[in-house]
């Protein structure tokens, strides 16, 4: 009757173990829209939206999204920037673009591996980076220049960078 016991004690605490991993892999952690292009979570704000043929992906910054446009010619039929200001789609093309600013919305929570040649910490490529965020306004961007740093572009510009780096 005791080994009975015993064998029922650990079916019981391996049932738990089974359902605790469950929970926290199904519950803790609900699936989160992640982006179509790096997998990190997407943010309010900087999402870039992407209308393809087989409907609607999102990235999470336009880095992001310009990379996949340029690595997948034509397969966008348009593209929309978050209005950091207003958390709005406005028309990619017509946006305009603050690039280097000091506020790295895909990449805050994320660990990099880091190279210290000479104890100088020197980030690893990232795609996502530099930061590149989307205004209705040239106005609203400069705005932003002017408390971030980085540099104002538009639509055409900011490809132009994407694809330089
Ligand atoms: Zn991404």
């Amino acid at each position: 009757m005791k080994w009975k016991d015993v064998i029922i004690t650990l079916a019981a605490l391996g049932a738990m173990a089974v359902v605790s991993l469950w929970a926290y892999r199904h519950v803790t952690r609900p699936p989160q829209d992640l982006c179509r292009v790096c997998d990190r979570p997407l943010h309010g704000g900087v999402t870039y939206r992407l209308e393809l043929r087989a409907g609607k992906e999102d990235a999470c910054c336009p880095r992001c999204g310009m990379h996949y446009q340029i690595e997948h010619p034509g397969a966008v039929k348009k593209a929309w920037a978050t209005d950091l200001s207003t958390g709005k789609f406005i028309p990619a093309e017509s946006a305009f673009y603050v690039e280097g600013g000091d506020i790295e919305y895909c990449t805050r929570h994320a660990t990099f591996l880091q190279h210290e040649p000479q104890g100088a910490k020197v980030r690893e490529y990232d795609r996502c980076l530099p930061s590149l965020v989307a205004f209705r306004t040239a106005q609203e961007a400069e705005a932003y220049r002017s408390q971030h740093g980085g540099t104002v572009l538009s639509y055409q510009q900011a490809m132009e960078r994407v694809k330089a780096l």
